[in-house]
């Protein structure tokens, strides 16, 4: 507590199912947020879309954070770009120079992944309505053992090559997640675009936009206020935006 403190209780458990579905249970039990809850491991940990995310015990970060948002769903829009800008800025606080962001919100180092974000929305969104927000970030994972990661991932001790303590990570975590979240209550996404844009993986590069079956391919200009990616497609600039959509490069 205090000027510099957090006001989010915060709750360690050895294990849960998935970080999230714990908060939407807490929730529905009547649990009142702000919160966060830290597990050890997670057993059916996901991405978008059903996806699996590996959560060894003891070896990572797996965070969920959950807050009230009073202003409907606007203020919701573009928050996933948000989270990833606060995960990267912690990730250089602890000295991976490398980190850079993957529209809308993954986290790379040198191409590889090493951060997961899922946001989730729980009540009425035409009404007060909770955002959660789950965080997995590769801290100390042992190279041989997640099977399931079927695409380049890598972790802070790969990184940095020592082994980091967890705790370091996870305070640098909630604090940079409250000062960009207040921003972005403030002034929306446009109050961090300069920072996320700086942080950009892949402008300029030919990707592959795909929302379930179709593709889109262009080259990436940029982000716009509202967290839309800026393709070019045959010379048009043109931005998407949506839940559902997912980029490759080419
Ligand atoms: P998108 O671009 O749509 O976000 P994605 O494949 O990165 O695509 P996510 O839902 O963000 O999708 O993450 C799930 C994917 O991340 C899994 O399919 C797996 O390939 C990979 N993955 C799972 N666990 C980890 C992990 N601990 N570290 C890095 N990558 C992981």
């Amino acid at each position: 507590h205090g000027a510099d403190g957090l006001d989010w209780p915060i709750t360690v458990e050895s294990s849960v199912d998935s970080t999230n579905a714990e908060i939407f249970r807490r929730l529905d039990a009547g649990v009142r947020a702000p919160f966060v809850l830290l597990a050890e491991r997670q057993t059916a940990g996901r991405g978008r879309r059903g996806r699996v995310w590996a959560s060894p015990f003891a070896e990572n970060l797996y965070c969920s954070v959950v807050l009230r948002v009073d202003g409907g769903m606007s203020q919701v829009e573009a928050l996933s770009l948000t989270v990833g800008l606060a995960v990267a800025k912690a990730l250089q606080s602890i000295g991976i120079d490398g980190a850079r962001l993957k529209w809308p919100n993954d986290v790379l180092v040198e191409g590889r992944k090493i951060s997961g974000i899922l946001l989730e929305l729980a009540g009425d969104p035409a009404d007060v309505c909770h955002v959660v927000i789950g965080v997995g970030i590769n801290v100390n994972m042992a190279v041989d053992v997640p099977a399931v990661i079927d695409q380049p991932w890598t972790s802070v001790r790969q990184c940095l090559g020592r082994v980091l303590d967890r705790n370091e990570l996870a305070a640098k975590l909630l604090l940079q997640l409250r000062d960009c979240l207040s921003i972005h209550w403030q002034r929306g996404f446009a109050g961090l675009r300069e920072e996320w844009e700086a942080l950009h993986a892949w402008r300029g590069r030919s990707v592959a936009l795909t929302a379930g079956n179709n593709a889109t391919l262009g080259v990436v200009l940029g982000v716009d206020e509202r967290g839309a990616i800026r393709l070019s497609v045959d010379g048009v600039d043109r931005a998407f935006s949506g839940g559902e959509l997912s980029l490759r490069l080419q």
